[in-house]
């Protein structure tokens, strides 16, 4: 019964891969995957890449950049580089996508990505805390909201439901901890150290996180500026950045 309803809604609202937007024919035997059978190893071979820090491929690497980590992020779980001028990059393809089309099958195909990184992150965090005595904090899901603005415009913030997607997969609570409370200048059109002044003050807290493990989802980190300031605003105990793209510069301060 299961299968005949995935199917017809299948036919009905015919699945596009998520990376070139190609109909795909659905199959009745299994839910048709995210991506075609051309982009998918495109895929895997961008979240194989390596961080140049760690070593370690993309999707298992941790780092966090330094103006980050001052602010109390601890982690920075991640699934590929991203660079805006690789124009046949999956993961580019994938993000520029999910900000036009609220489609639930690909969060949902990105939160799976995600969550062996991010659940491997919270047991590094919870066996820490045990090693230093205390009993470990209650871990949420929460993201970087758009402005009302342009989530009006668009329709859905691809952050929230990336945050929903992954609450949905991993079992800890979604929360609404931030609102945008200023909009500033699009943030593409900045150099790196405008883009910290830009941003200052553009959330306020909904609601206090003390106590709290706060994974913080975002879609893309590039300079890290966003981040950074989300996490200042937060009262959490404890913050670990997740993103699907990661813009890797080769000198960081
Ligand atoms: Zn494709
Ligand atoms: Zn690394």
């Amino acid at each position: 019964m299961k299968r005949i309803l995935r199917l017809v809604c299948e036919v009905l609202f015919p699945p596009h891969c998520a990376v070139c937007d190609k109909l795909m024919a659905p199959d009745p035997q299994k839910e048709t995957p995210a991506l075609c059978r051309t982009c998918a190893p495109l895929w895997s071979r961008e979240i194989a890449r390596s961080c140049s820090r760690c070593q370690q491929p993309f999707h298992e690497c941790r780092c966090v950049l330094p103006h980050m980590k001052r602010r109390g992020i601890v982690a920075h779980v991640k699934m590929a580089p991203y660079h805006d001028e690789e124009e046949a990059s999956a993961t580019r393809r994938i993000i520029l996508s999910i900000k036009d089309r609220a489609d639930r099958r690909v969060f949902r195909f990105l939160a799976e990505e995600l969550a062996p990184g991010v659940r491997a992150a919270v047991k590094s965090a919870e066996e820490r805390e045990i090693r230093e005595g205390h009993a470990p904090c209650r871990t949420v899901i929460s993201f970087l909201p758009r402005s009302k603005r342009t989530a009006a415009r668009v329709g859905f913030d691809q952050a929230q439901e990336l945050a929903r997607a992954l609450s949905w997969q991993l079992g800890y609570p979604c929360l609404s901890l931030l609102k945008r409370v200023r909009d500033g200048v699009p943030q593409k059109l900045l150099s790196r150290e405008a883009r910290v002044e830009n941003l200052k003050g553009a959330f306020a807290p909904l609601s206090s996180a003390k106590g709290l493990r706060v994974l913080l989802v975002d879609d893309l980190v590039t300079t890290g500026a966003g981040m950074a300031e989300a996490a200042d605003t937060l009262d959490a105990d404890e913050i670990v950045a997740v993103s699907i793209g990661f813009t890797e510069k080769k000198k960081e301060k």
